[in-house]
């Protein structure tokens, strides 16, 4: 293991698979590759087995016909890919779409949120063109008010989203979500978004991987990149059993980001952990309790939110932030709190047990929105990380995007996708003092949860 992480050692253990439902229930085709052994070329070698790098190297091989390695450290959709709560839809930034027409103007925010809608729709046409099993439910996502203030100000977002932006964006009062969606005393009404659905995450990460590998993407599980060169203009990547000379590089590692092996990836991204708790089956009767009706995806309105949906078999999915130690013992109390969580938001669930529990890194950038470029010391080097917490999307698209920019040769010579909107432009700036991003992290979610206690919840 290289030394230099940012988190605790047991965050980076590759060769573990994290205690999952998604790995418990994972079933359909799985990629066959082996790790990378002896001297390998290839036109693109992608660092990273996720979504990013799997969409990467499916357009590659399926629209383009180039010669791609992907070099993964665990198994494909190890990382977030395959941890994460399964909502495909819109997002990507942590700036509201009022902040981002003030900061990048109104077309291009309008734009920003048709590439949202697009990648969405990409990743169900992804399902559909090769025969993925990722078990979609729900035509929406909720963002429920845990307060009447909340509701109200929703409406102006809502207004917002439509009128100026063309989202499909909605309300629905206390009185309907009680009786089409769910009862609690925590629900005030929603605001709801379209496109989304609900997805099996590590299928989906699989299923690709396996249609990328049938359309001649050779694909390397547990082969981590330990080392990087430059040599004669070709990169050399090294890995304990093999190294791989290629042409041009994507790096695809997002929160799991390998600082170490490029001086150019130094500071930039910003991992945090989400955690997730899954219980057991809910009985009809436990359903019948809160008039559970919906299989949407769901936030609700806290500046420190919980994200959830009750999955195909009847069993409730919750998420949230999650400590930024990284230990097992942090995990364990996090989880111990989302626990208690439920039975808050959902009095008759209180105490409901859990069957599994398990983290995994999203990623923020200094600029709030999601990073893909190419290195301005070496444009042969591509990137795309940053998805803010909405990578099933995200990361599909950025994939592809990528594969467009390097065949297509869109934005020549740039280091940013100057084709794309301004929340994708290159690089994002070096957090200063980055060996403090834990601290940072700390501060800023101390403050959101102050500020949701100042105003009224707990
Ligand atoms: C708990 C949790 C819940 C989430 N919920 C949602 C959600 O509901 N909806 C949503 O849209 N997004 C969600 N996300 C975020 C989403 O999962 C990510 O944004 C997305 O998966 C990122 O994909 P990726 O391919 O860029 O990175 P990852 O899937 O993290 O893949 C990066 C890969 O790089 C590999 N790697 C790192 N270093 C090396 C190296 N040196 N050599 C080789 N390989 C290396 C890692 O092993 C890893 O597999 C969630 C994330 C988490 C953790």
């Amino acid at each position: 293991m290289a030394s230099g992480r940012l988190f605790d050692e047991s965050m980076y253990r590759f060769d573990e698979a994290q205690p999952s439902w998604w790995e418990a229930s994972a079933s359909g085709p799985k990629p066959k590759g082996k790790p990378l052994t002896g001297s390998q070329s290839c036109d693109v070698a992608i660092i990273g087995g996720g979504y990013t790098g799997i969409s990467a190297a499916l357009h590659l091989t399926r629209d383009f016909n180039v010669d791609v390695r992907v070099l993964e450290a665990g198994h494909f959709g190890w990382g977030a890919s395959g941890r994460n709560g399964g909502f495909a839809t819109m997002g990507g930034t942590f700036l509201s779409a009022e902040k981002q027409i003030a900061r990048f103007g109104l077309e291009e925010t309008r734009q920003y949120f048709q590439h949202q809608n697009e990648a969405v729709e990409l990743v169900r046409s992804l399902g559909q063109d090769e025969k993925i099993n990722f078990q979609p439910q729900g035509d929406a996502e909720l963002v429920v008010a845990e307060k009447q203030a909340h509701f109200e100000a929703m409406k102006r977002t809502a207004e917002i989203e439509r009128d100026a932006l063309g989202i499909d964006t909605f309300m629905i009062s206390k009185e309907e979500f009680a009786e089409k969606y769910y009862d609690a005393p925590h629900q005030h009404g929603a605001m709801a978004q379209r496109p989304a659905f609900g997805l099996h995450p590590l299928r989906y990460a699989q299923g690709l991987a396996a249609a990328a590998e049938r359309h001649g993407a050779k694909l390397h599980p547990g082969s981590e990149v330990t080392s990087w060169r430059k040599e004669i203009g070709h990169h050399v990547l090294e890995t304990s059993s093999g190294r791989l000379t290629a042409k041009k590089v994507i790096v695809a590692c997002n929160g799991f980001m390998p600082e170490h092996l490029h001086s150019g990836l130094k500071g930039r991204a910003m991992p945090l952990q989400s955690l997730i708790v899954v219980t057991r089956p809910l009985t009809d009767d436990e359903l019948a309790a809160h008039n559970w009706q919906t299989e949407c995806t769901a936030i609700n309105s806290r500046n420190v939110y919980f994200y959830y949906r009750m999955l195909p078999d009847k069993r409730l999915l919750l998420g949230g932030r999650a400590d930024t130690t990284g230990t097992l013992a942090a995990a364990k109390q996090t989880a111990n709190d989302l626990t208690n969580y439920i039975g808050q938001l959902w009095p008759h669930w209180k105490g409901i047990e859990i069957e599994y529990s398990w983290r995994g890194f999203v990623c923020f950038t200094s600029e709030f929105h999601p990073s893909i470029g190419r290195m301005p010391e070496d444009l042969s080097v591509y990137f795309g990380f940053g998805y803010h917490g909405n990578g099933v999307n995200n990361a599909t698209w950025t994939g592809r995007e990528l594969a467009r920019w390097i065949v297509q040769g869109n934005s020549p010579d740039e280091p940013r996708p100057l084709h794309l909107p301004p929340q994708f432009h290159g690089m994002t700036y070096k957090i200063p003092f980055a060996g403090l991003r834990r601290f940072y992290a700390n501060v800023a979610v101390g403050w959101y949860r102050m500020k949701d206690r100042l105003d009224g919840i707990r």
